[in-house]
């Protein structure tokens, strides 16, 4: 890095960056990406010189995760890129409190398997275990149990922030300021999260009860979740794989799980294992889940999915629905991370998420009236999948009162403008029923739409945090850029 640091123009004004750290690195959904100055500190001391650094070499600072966010989140063209994942050490653990300390390149994966052992689990974990803690909280990530217990930061006792100016501040949620609400789902722009203190959720088994619910419409998929809800023993965990291909009165059919935590005798139960809690590594007990991006490419298309999704509704009627079955936490929780680099099965175009977050009494007709659109456009997302939700205190929140649904929709090149037509017009559609969008999974949204579902009050106190903490503009991203954020 120092090398880097010496190297001036002949002008003497400003460093050159050296082009050998020049690095191609895309969103989740491959959509797009690009080219920035890489550097992997592994110290605050070596973040804040690269601030500094970023300065001299006139460049704006994208800061990165594991980059598993699907959209333009974390890269910026020409930026310095600051990759956190180098910066990954537990700093304590206090197994009688659950307290984890971490620093922000720590991943859910290391935390759980840091603390599984002594009966210790996160108390919020996202579809996929390969994101780390700053990005985590960056996005205000939440699970499958959003709906009872709210999203990661919920759990947060206290953050770090590096300011543009390299000074280090601790922050605590309630404070007068707001300034960790503020930066909760703040996506990158008011500083970097070098440290995060979690409380850790208490577990007394390793596997959770599993109940599979097949539902034959959107009406049976509402009525489920109203009754597993409103029940006295509501479930820990709930969500709903929707067949986004029925059409008429088959429209949202799916499958329901919902899933409650239990006890195990014993002092150690073997649930409590990280063998038990690893992820096969065949499918289906023979095929290799390495190869098996390669298998699904012959699938991903519209006939192909359609008829895969045909195939999953009809087996989740025959098979064993209705029954609970034991399930380890991470096979329930980390389903996305079964087939390594599932993604690539969608290039060349890539894809991108839509999830739309709709007030509780709005979801069925605009979740409804949202497939019929793809439906009618012969764009129908390969994967549908929903959730309950609540509000949390962030100030760049997308969470409600309410559902969302999560669309995966397949990029085909030169058939861009379509898709993102029909992405308008659902979050237009969205946006006119109070709805809200997140930024870890948005490739769509306009200015003014961010405007609209955050209001001018929250987007003005961000632009005021921004000056505040961050005058010459030096955190960025695309999607900043875009959204009009910075
Ligand atoms: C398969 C899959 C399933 C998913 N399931 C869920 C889910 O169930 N629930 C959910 O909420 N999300 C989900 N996500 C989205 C994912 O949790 C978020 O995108 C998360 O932010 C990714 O973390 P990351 O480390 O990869 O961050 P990145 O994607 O690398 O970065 C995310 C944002 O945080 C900023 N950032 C990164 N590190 C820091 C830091 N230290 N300080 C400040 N800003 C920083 C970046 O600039 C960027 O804006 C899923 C994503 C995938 C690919």
């Amino acid at each position: 890095m120092s090398q880097d640091m010496c190297s001036r123009s002949s002008e003497g004004l400003r460093v050159i960056l050296p082009p050998e750290r020049i690095d191609r690195r895309t969103g989740f959904g491959l959509t797009g990406g690009a080219d920035a100055f890489a550097y992997r500190p592994t110290t605050v001391t070596e973040i804040a010189d690269l601030l500094a650094l970023a300065r001299r070499s006139g460049r704006k600072v994208v800061l990165r995760g594991k980059g598993r966010s699907y959209g333009d989140a974390a890269y910026l063209a020409e930026a310095v890129m600051i990759d956190l994942t180098r910066f990954d050490r537990i700093l304590s653990w206090d197994p009688a409190s659950g307290r984890l300390e971490v620093e922000a390149g720590v991943t859910l994966g290391d935390a759980w398997r840091h603390t599984l052992e002594d009966g210790w689990w996160p108390p919020v974990v996202s579809g996929t275990m390969h994101v780390t803690m700053g990005g985590a909280l960056a996005m205000n990530i939440h699970g499958k149990n959003h709906f009872a217990v709210g999203s990661l930061a919920e759990y947060v006792d206290e953050i770090d922030l590096l300011t543009a100016d390299g000074a280090v501040q601790t922050l605590y949620p309630g404070r007068e300021d707001g300034l960790f609400e503020a930066v909760i789902g703040s996506a990158g722009l008011l500083g970097v999260i070098t440290r995060a203190v979690l409380r850790m959720k208490r577990l007394h088994s390793g596997d959770l009860r599993v109940l599979p619910l097949s539902c034959a419409s959107w009406a049976e998929q509402f009525a489920a979740f109203d009754s597993l809800l409103d029940s006295t023993c509501p479930p820990d965990y709930l969500v709903s794989w929707v067949d986004a291909f029925a059409r008429g009165t088959a429209a949202g059919r799916g499958l329901i799980h919902a899933a409650w935590y239990t006890d195990e005798a014993g002092a150690r139960p073997a649930s409590l294992t990280l063998a038990h809690q690893e992820l096969p590594d065949t499918i289906l007990g023979f095929l290799p889940k390495s190869r098996m991006w390669r298998h699904m490419r012959c699938l991903n298309h519209r006939l192909g999915m359609r008829m895969v999704n045909a195939a999953k509704y009809r087996s989740s009627r025959l098979l064993g629905i209705g029954k609970p079955h034991p399930q380890s936490l991470a096979e329930f929780s980390f389903l996305l991370d079964y087939v390594p680099n599932w993604e690539w099965a969608y290039l060349p175009g890539g894809l991108i998420q839509h999830q739309a977050f709709v007030p509780r009494d709005a979801a069925p007709k605009i979740f409804a009236r949202q497939l019929a659109m793809c439906r009618a456009t012969k764009q129908e997302p390969f994967l549908a999948v929903l959730k309950r939700h609540r509000p949390d205190p962030f100030l760049l929140t997308w969470a409600l009162d309410g559902y969302s649904l999560a669309l995966d929709f397949k990029v085909v090149p030169g058939r861009w403008p379509r898709l993102l037509n029909l992405c308008h017009q659902m979050n237009d559609l969205v946006l006119e029923h109070g709805g809200r969008f997140y930024f870890a999974k948005d490739s769509t949204l306009r200015p003014d739409d961010v405007r609209s579902y955050l209001g001018e009050a929250a987007l003005n106190r961000f632009l005021a945090l921004r000056s505040e903490l961050d005058p010459e503009g030096l955190f960025a991203t695309s999607l900043a850029r875009r959204l009009e954020l910075v």
